[in-house]
C-alpha cells in the first residue's frame, strides 16, 4: 500500500514513522509512506515567497489554504506513480468520525493520499474538485491535519499483512468481533502480585473456557460503564 501525505510540515512525521512498528513496516516494504511538502507545488510567489494561504473571503480570523497548490499537488502526485483512482482523504474536524471499521476498510485500498489542512482550513473548491472523503479523528480542534494523518497511517498499517508480529492481534482488540465490537477489558502480566494487588485467580488456573467467559464478562462490564453507546453496535 502507498500512503502519500501532503503537508506544510513534513518534519513532523520523521520521529513517529521512524520508530517501532511503522518504521519496520516501511523497511520491509509492507507499506510505502511518501511525504510531500505543499510548498513544492505552489506556482504563485511574492518576492520569491511561495503563496500557500490567503485571508478568508467574507472576513473572519486566520488564513485559508488556497486551492491551487493543493490541487496541483494531488494531480502531480497521482501522475508520478499512483493509480488514478487513489483515494483522496482530507483530515478535517468537519469530516465523518474515524473509527476501527473505517481503518479496516481503508487498509484494503492500494493507494491513499492524505491531505493535512492547517490554519483556518482548506478552500472548499479544492474539496469539491479532489477530495473523496473528509475524516475527523474526534470532536476537538487540532492545529493541523498532521497528527490525524499519523493516526490514520498507524491504524491502517496494523491491518496490513506482516506488519504486526502476531497476525491474530488485530482480531483480539477492542472493537473486534471477538469482543462483540465492544471494549477488550483488563489485561495482566507478571508479577502475580504488585503492591498488594493480585492477578485475578481465574487467569492463573489454565481453564481456557473459564478464562474466555471471564474476559467476555469483563469486556461487557467495562463497555457498559465507559462506552454504553457500543452495546448495541454490530
Ligand atoms: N476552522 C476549522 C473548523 O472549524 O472546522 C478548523 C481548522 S483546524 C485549526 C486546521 C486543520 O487541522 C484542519 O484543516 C484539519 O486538517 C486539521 N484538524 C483539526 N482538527 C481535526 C480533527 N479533529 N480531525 C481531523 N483533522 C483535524
Amino acid at each position: 500500500m502507498i500512503l502519500s501525505i501532503i503537508t506544510l510540515f513534513p518534519d513532523m512525521f520523521s520521529s513517529v514513522f521512524g520508530d517501532s512498528i511503522i518504521s519496520r513496516a516501511v523497511d520491509s516494504k509492507k507499506i510505502t509512506i511518501e511525504i510531500y511538502q505543499l510548498g513544492d507545488f505552489a506556482k504563485s510567489t511574492i518576492s520569491s515567497r511561495k503563496i500557500l494561504d490567503s485571508p478568508p473571503y467574507g472576513g473572519g480570523p486566520g488564513m485559508v489554504l488556497r486551492p491551487e497548490p493543493l490541487y496541483t499537488a494531488v494531480e502531480k502526485i497521482k501522475e508520478k506513480n499512483l493509480p488514478n483512482d487513489s483515494k483522496v482523504i482530507l483530515l478535517s474536524p468537519q469530516g465523518k468520525q474515524y473509527n476501527f471499521g473505517i481503518a479496516k476498510n481503508l487498509s484494503m485500498e492500494k493507494s491513499i493520499i492524505l491531505v493535512c489542512g492547517h490554519y483556518e482550513g482548506v478552500d472548499q473548491r479544492f474539496i469539491d474538485l479532489c477530495v473523496d472523503e473528509e475524516l475527523s479523528i474526534g470532536d476537538y480542534i487540532l492545529t493541523g491535519g498532521e497528527i490525524p494523518a499519523m493516526v490514520l497511517v498507524d491504524s491502517i498499517a496494523r491491518f496490513l499483512s506482516g506488519v504486526l508480529g502476531n497476525e491474530n492481534s488485530t482480531e483480539n482488540d477492542s472493537f473486534t468481533k471477538n469482543y462483540s465490537y465492544q471494549l477488550q477489558g483488563p489485561v495482566y502480566s507478571r508479577p502475580r502480585e504488585f503492591l498488594g494487588k493480585n492477578v485475578p485467580n481465574v487467569l492463573l488456573n489454565g481453564n481456557h473456557k473459564e478464562i474466555e467467559k471471564w474476559k467476555m464478562n469483563q469486556s461487557q462490564k467495562k463497555t457498559k460503564i465507559i462506552r454504553p453507546d457500543l452495546l448495541n453496535e454490530k
